[in-house]
């Protein structure tokens, strides 16, 4: 299936969003007790909270941690709307969790991080829809960042004609320190969005972030760049909860959140604008014949080193150059962590051209 065949079948999840903040899903990481859904739920639905989210079944890294309260809890979400009028959301990975969940009348069903990934598991969640086609569906995206993973697991619902259909970027895991639980890394859901245009994408900042901090500023940023609304956990004890207790917000300080957001216009068109862009566009021309004569420049040096033997990859060289471009460019106020992947890239094509050229005759 094409991007361009996925993007015809799109239908709208969300039809009653607000266009300024976008849609907002808030709820416990877990349904616990009916107290906690009940009185977290309350609160959400006080503070304008759309569509309360709780998980039932819940997919843990390591064993022995709380694995959900289990189907019991369904007839909790069901009380949630009654009492409240929020449609609520919950985490699928298997065809039981499936005809419970539409059982107990289940308004949206989400695919965590860990079911995103695995062909078999969609297919079997797609294929127990097939009866009620019209249920919306949020993917999160894969626990590792594999955009085509992703953008897989939309098109296995698509065929099976759940066509409701958004994402949810919960952030990325990856080896070593890092200030997120999940890497941002927003060049892919920003990719996401260029692939699929009508896709709406929400942001879950409470997972990119693992920490309460981080959630503000995560949300801040998700409305910056213009996606399509935030899925947000919130507990009425935060502390106490049974997963995810470090990430949790009050009910009443997710409140003060949503309303300290500040959102983003659609893309108004002004003459300052158009002028900003065509200054960028005249420095990218510029950028584009620079890096065109630097690739001819290091054409040339791979017909010196064949001409010599010599191996491509001068180990040295390239740990002189990183140095020296990184230092050059602070000294310019560009930031270190870009450079370095700026120089990782141009390296990497320097290296592919002078292996794959052909010998000047
Ligand atoms: C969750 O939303 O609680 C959850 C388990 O998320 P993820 O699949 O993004 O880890
Ligand atoms: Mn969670």
């Amino acid at each position: 299936m094409t991007d361009s065949q996925l993007s015809e079948m799109l239908r709208n999840p969300f039809p009653d969003a607000d266009s300024g903040r976008g849609v907002v899903i808030a709820g416990p990481c877990s349904a616990e007790t009916e107290e906690q859904v009940m009185s977290t739920a309350r609160q959400l639905a006080d503070a304008g909270v759309g569509i309360f989210r709780a998980g039932i079944w819940k997919p843990r890294t390591k064993p022995g941690n709380f694995e959900g309260v289990g189907a019991r809890g369904l007839a909790w979400l069901r009380k949630v709307k009654a009492a409240t009028g929020m449609k609520t959301a919950t985490e699928v990975a298997t065809r039981a969790h499936v005809a419970a969940a539409l059982r107990a009348g289940v308004d949206y069903l989400w695919i965590g991080a860990r079911t995103t990934g695995n062909p078999f598991a969609v297919d079997e969640i797609a294929a127990a829809l097939k009866s009620a086609p019209d249920t919306p569906v949020l993917v999160k995206n894969p626990v590792g960042p594999d955009l085509e993973a992703w953008i897989g697991a939309l098109q296995r619902l698509a065929a099976a004609g759940i066509t409701r259909l958004a994402a949810v970027h919960r952030g990325f895991s990856r080896f070593g320190p890092s200030p997120y639980r999940n890497e941002p890394e927003w060049r892919i859901p920003i990719e996401l969005h260029r692939r699929l245009p009508g896709l709406p994408i929400l942001v879950d900042p409470s997972h990119i972030g693992g920490s309460r901090e981080l959630v503000a500023p995560l949300a801040q940023e998700a409305l910056d760049l213009h996606f399509s609304g935030l899925m947000i956990e919130s507990h009425c004890n935060p502390a106490c909860a049974w997963s995810d207790a470090g990430q949790q917000l009050l009910p009443a300080d997710l409140a003060s959140l949503l309303s300290s957001l500040v959102p983003r216009r659609g893309d108004a068109p002004s003459e300052k604008l158009d002028m900003l862009r065509a200054g960028i566009d005249a420095i990218d021309t510029q950028l584009l014949a620079l890096l065109r004569r630097r690739m001819d420049a290091s054409l040339e040096i791979g017909d010196y080193k064949r001409l010599h033997a010599m191996p491509v990859v001068q180990e040295k060289r390239y740990k002189a150059l990183m140095e020296e471009r990184v230092a050059q460019g602070e000294a310019q106020g560009l930031s270190a962590g870009f450079l370095r992947e700026l120089f990782q890239t141009i390296h990497a094509e320097s290296v592919r051209v002078q292996t794959q050229s052909e010998p000047k005759a």
